[in-house]
């Protein structure tokens, strides 16, 4: 599987997502780090935990593949957090999506403060044009 088809199908997901995590809903940005962290008064550091990243829901050690299916679009800390300390037992998608929901509702999933930021602020897209299919 080469790296530019997995980008493809996260990028397809990213916009079939409209621009907003699978995991804790906040906006996420596939380029231009630098206007998304400005337009949201946001630091460059705190945007990159933001990040699109290409999400497997099963996992592909589990038999899960690169195909438009499985594959969503992840913020970097919602993708990093759900497998961190946990390689080979990380939570199936539907459990840590709930379990996310649950933290984002009590403010305590990123880093201080971010959710909240994006309650005042609304979102708009950074990204590429959609890829040809
Ligand atoms: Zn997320």
């Amino acid at each position: 599987m080469t790296q530019s088809h997995i980008q493809k199908l996260r990028l397809i997901a990213f916009h079939r997502q409209h621009c907003l995590c699978f995991y804790c809903g906040l906006p996420i940005w596939e380029e231009a780090v630098e206007q998304f962290a400005s337009a949201h008064g946001i630091s460059n550091a705190q945007a990159n935990l933001l990040k699109c990243t290409a999400e497997h829901l099963i996992a592909e050690r589990d038999g899960g593949q690169a195909t438009p299916g499985n594959i969503v679009a992840a913020c970097a800390w919602c993708n990093r957090r759900r497998h961190a300390g946990r390689p080979h037992k990380a939570p199936d998608a539907p459990t840590y999506r709930c379990r996310v929901a649950k933290r984002m509702a009590m403010g305590k999933w990123h880093p201080t403060g971010l959710a909240a930021v994006f309650k005042r602020n609304g979102h708009a897209c950074y990204a590429p044009k959609m890829p040809e299919c």
